[in-house]
């Protein structure tokens, strides 16, 4: 699975200093504690390969990572969510992360990670309608899948394809689990496509 060849190559604090804007890029966002970190380990095969950090209000960078030698990367976004972010730095924030999902020509899809027990939190619909502005495709994980049981995790992946057609999103949308590792194929084949190959 060409995914597991994925290196570490920069991290920026904003995206003005993002690396150039060539080749192709998947990024991963949700909020803080929905599993991002647990899933980009589990589909590249390495353990510590995005490190979550859990210091509330610190400004947390965007990491990037190389696939191979291609001209191909994996984009860490920051978790978002956290209350105790100061509102300002939070609208300067949001402000970037609009203009990197709607403007960002190498940009070729994002994987939004949502918690399968409270997804689409309001913050996650608001990254939906950006990407939707700007005709960027969507692939939704419902992650932590383990905690629920298979009826209601079936239930739960219905009720929240309702929810997105009712908001006319057209995204994708799959079961997910870094525990058991459940998934990782079909995330795998999305983003096979997203990267071309
Ligand atoms: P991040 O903040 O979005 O990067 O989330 P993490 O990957 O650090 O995970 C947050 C918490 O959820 C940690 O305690 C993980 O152990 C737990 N977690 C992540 N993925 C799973 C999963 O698939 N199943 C279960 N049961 N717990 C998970």
């Amino acid at each position: 699975q060409k995914i597991q060849q994925t290196e570490f190559m920069t991290s920026a604090p904003t995206f003005r200093l993002c690396p150039p804007d060539v080749g192709l890029e998947v990024a991963f966002a949700g909020r803080s504690n929905a599993g991002k970190s647990s899933a980009i380990n589990a589909l590249t095969n390495q353990r510590q390969l995005a490190r979550s950090s859990k210091t509330p209000g610190r400004t947390q960078m965007i990491n990037f990572f190389s696939i191979g030698d291609t001209n191909r990367r994996l984009v860490d976004l920051p978790g978002y969510g956290y209350a105790a972010v100061p509102l300002e730095m939070k609208k300067e924030w949001q402000v970037e992360l609009e203009e990197y999902l709607v403007s960002r020509s190498s940009l070729a899809g994002l994987v939004l990670m949502t918690d399968i027990r409270h997804p689409l939190k309001f913050f996650d619909e608001q990254m939906l309608h950006w990407a939707k502005d700007g005709d960027l495709p969507v692939h939704i994980l419902l992650t932590k899948a383990d905690k629920l049981k298979y009826g209601a995790s079936k239930n739960a992946l219905l009720n929240t394809r309702k929810r997105l057609k009712k908001l006319g999103l057209n995204c994708t949308i799959q079961l997910f689990s870094a525990l058991r590792k459940e998934g990782l194929d079909e995330l795998a084949g999305v983003m096979g496509n997203w990267y071309d190959y």
